[in-house]
């Protein structure tokens, strides 16, 4: 490969026609944020958004903005943006809820339907939420297992016990890719169910979920949508199984009919009877904020800058590859890949906070992994450049090997 000067990378953002969306958000001086992949990064108009909702909507229209300002339509609304971005129909995805919750709602909704079936079949090195569920799910209905595997043997270990396949599109640690369409067409063969957690796919990469034959799917909102910490999450069911699937949280939301407040529960045709309780409207309109910065956006063109952006790094990694012990620890062909790449290292968590201490935000994730993630919205070519140069320097230099870059917080 012909070596890539500081000149190419620079034509790089002066031919990306996407390049001026970087102007729709705040991003803080002298930082080089490669970490949007677990907190998008604030869209310029949330402030003002947050204020209005705050104190027009709140402040000034009280309890009339439910039906004013349409507050009890957010679920559906900001559902059918997200609709958009994963290849869904508007009536087939509703926000609600964080991940793991919907994850527990549809995995529960999906075993009652195969209940001759004896095994949620999932990975073994998973996020972690995921196999949590899984396993309570098994364990109140009693007489299910999970059986969890290697992500690469997941085809050839689907049977007629298999009840439901639950698998991360997205590799939260190396970015592997699955095929979606090859995998829910086995599932299918079999008589499997799939649920499909997008959280690292939902904004970053090309879904098809309605033409790749998916039946379930749940993704977040404070990730690649930028929705803000904590934001809602989203749940995915496919229309013809909308009215068979049962919400096992059945709250008044999920309701037909919420304002009659009758004491039997009728749930709510279609993806409505997926909610449970009030939705957070201000969280709601910080989501819906950060989804207004996908408008209009040439969502292939935008993929394939997020590809671009990751083969360009892997390809200035070479050298530290070469020099200071790393190993890639993603697929290394581009179409097997989420946004993100991550590369072991021994020192991977000193690494990482060095390079934090030095403006460059991407994270660590164990045991040895530094990952960083690439947001086609706002990252530049040449932050991608910048950071690799500000990595070299703290490898040849050894400037990871100051103790309080080892010091672990709460979060890492
Ligand atoms: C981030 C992430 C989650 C997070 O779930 P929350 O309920 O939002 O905390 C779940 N699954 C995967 C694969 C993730 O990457």
């Amino acid at each position: 490969m012909k070596t890539i000067s500081f000149e190419d990378v620079l034509e790089m953002d002066e031919r990306d026609p996407l390049a001026p969306l970087r102007d729709q958000f705040s991003l803080p001086e002298g930082v080089i944020y490669l970490d949007g992949n677990s907190l998008g990064a604030i869209p310029r108009d949330t402030p003002r958004h947050l204020a209005q909702v705050v104190e027009d909507e709140w402040g000034r229209d009280l309890i009339r903005s439910w039906n004013s300002h349409d507050w009890i339509g957010m679920p559906q609304r900001i559902g059918a943006k997200i609709a958009g971005l994963v290849g869904a129909g508007p009536d087939e995805v509703i926000a609600c809820d964080s991940t793991s919750v919907n994850l527990f709602k549809l995995l529960q909704g999906a075993i009652a339907l195969q209940s001759s079936r004896g095994t949620i079949l999932t990975e073994n090195a998973g996020f972690p939420t995921d196999r949590y569920m899984a396993q309570s799910v098994a364990d109140l209905c009693g007489s299910k297992t999970v059986k969890a595997v290697e992500r690469d043997a997941i085809i050839d270990m689907i049977d007629a016990n298999t009840a439901v396949l639950l698998l991360t599109h997205v590799d939260y640690r190396s970015g592997h890719k699955l095929d979606m369409a090859r995998v829910n067409a086995a599932a299918k063969e079999k008589g499997a169910l799939v649920v499909w957690d997008l959280s690292h796919s939902a904004g970053a990469v090309e879904l098809d979920l309605a033409g790749s034959g998916s039946d379930l799917a749940v993704g977040g909102g404070y990730k690649y949508l930028n929705g803000g910490p904590g934001a809602p999450a989203f749940l995915y069911v496919r229309r013809e199984m909308q009215d068979r699937l049962a919400n096992p949280l059945p709250g008044w939301l999920g309701h037909a009919k919420p304002f009659a407040f009758s004491q039997e529960y009728e749930a709510a045709s279609g993806i409505d009877r997926f909610l449970c309780g009030t939705p957070p409207v201000l969280a709601m309109a910080a989501l819906e904020s950060g989804l207004a910065q996908f408008e209009g956006v040439d969502l292939a063109a935008l993929f394939a800058k997020g590809q671009a952006l990751c083969e360009l790094y892997v390809g200035l990694m070479a050298k530290l590859v070469d020099r200071h012990g790393f190993t890639l620890a993603s697929p290394s062909d581009g179409t097997n890949r989420g946004s993100h790449v991550s590369y072991a290292h021994p020192q991977a968590f000193a690494i990482c906070q060095a390079l934090i201490s030095r403006g460059v935000i991407g994270d660590f994730r164990t045991p040895d992994l530094l990952r960083m993630g690439f947001t086609p919205l706002y990252t530049r070519y040449r932050d991608v450049w910048d950071a690799v140069r500000i990595l070299e320097e703290v490898m040849d230099r050894e400037l990871w090997s100051d103790e309080r870059f080892s010091q672990k917080q709460r979060v890492t």
